[in-house]
């Protein structure tokens, strides 16, 4: 056993955290506390966006700790694996647990550990299975947490990621929850995260912006929802501009910005840096803004495609 009595274990998501990755967090070091198993503690690395905030005051939960540095703690990660995406110093942490729907990149441990993945939705799909597994039923505040990282991932059950699980598992939680009308909920929560009011481009980038490295060529997808394009499509020359400009800065070589729009189902792409002719080929067009008739995830669409394209070139 590589663990301590009374050592703390962080439990915590990625970082730029979406609701996935702090409500996963929540719930699982919740029931970890509730079978008495260790001194888990929910944590996260970064800022609560906004539809997050929506969710946690909703069903009048605290968010969980901010860290900013991971070395040499006891951590359990949720809704990622790959080291970039986690904490300052996770070379140096003990990791104990995996629970994530991303796909493997460049994990390795020097202990053996748990993993527990799933091409599901969410990482809170995976969570509820756990309660489950252990015996659980969650109360009404944690069945409401789990619920919303599970519509936010969906993105309200609409999502090409969405799995018939993650439909029978939301439907469970929501009676847990006591929420009439699930997906009028799931609305109310990803419109509290979709307004763009008041942000700048470059805060508007930077929403849910994730970094990639494919074998060199420095990558930065940013996707973002909206329930009318035309608020962000009028910002489009400003959001080129910035999308350049941290480009510059961060010395990438791709950068991709897509807006979702979830009411018209619909999304919007645009492409910068040198290598935006990957982008071109992806959709054979030599346009920098492209409009997809469907929705797109990050995950499971532009960088399996994008993987594709490198491969072959
Ligand atoms: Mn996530
Ligand atoms: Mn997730």
């Amino acid at each position: 056993m590589h663990k301590t009595k009374d050592k703390l274990i962080y439990v915590f998501g990625h970082i730029n955290p979406d609701t996935d990755s702090i409500c996963s967090a929540i719930a699982y070091a919740n029931l970890k506390q509730v079978k008495n198993l260790d001194n888990y503690i929910a944590a996260r690395l970064g800022e609560v966006n906004k539809e997050t905030d929506f969710a946690l005051k909703y069903f009048n939960i605290k968010p969980p700790i901010l860290i900013e540095d991971v070395s040499g703690k006891d951590v359990v990660l949720v809704d990622h694996n790959d080291k970039a995406q986690s904490g300052k110093g996770i070379e140096t942490a003990q990791i104990l647990e995996i629970i994530d729907h991303h796909p493997i990149t460049n994990l390795t441990t020097k202990l053996p550990i748990y993993i527990h993945t799933e091409p599901v939705g969410s990482t809170a799909t995976l969570i509820y299975k756990k309660y489950l597994n252990y015996g659980i039923t969650p109360g009404k505040e944690m069945a409401g947490i789990m619920l919303s990282g599970l519509l936010s991932d969906t993105r309200n059950l609409t999502s090409p990621t969405t799995t018939k699980e993650d439909k029978l598992v939301a439907a469970a939680l929501a009676q847990l929850g006591n929420i009439q009308g699930l997906q009028a909920y799931g609305k109310k929560m990803l419109q509290a995260g979709s307004s763009l009011k008041g942000l700048t481009p470059a805060e508007i980038i930077g929403l849910d912006k994730k970094e990639f490295n494919f074998n060199g060529l420095k990558t930065v997808i940013s996707h973002v929802n909206t329930y009318n394009h035309k608020e962000i499509m009028a910002k489009k020359e400003m959001i080129i501009q910035a999308l350049d400009t941290y480009l510059l800065e961060t010395n990438s070589h791709l950068g991709v910005f897509a807006v979702s729009d979830l009411e018209n189902i619909s999304t919007i792409l645009i492409a910068g840096g040198e290598s935006k002719g990957l982008i071109h080929k992806m959709f054979n067009t030599t346009k920098d803004i492209i409009t997809i008739n469907k929705l797109l995830s990050r995950k499971t669409d532009i960088v399996p495609n994008l993987l594709k394209i490198l491969e072959q070139s």
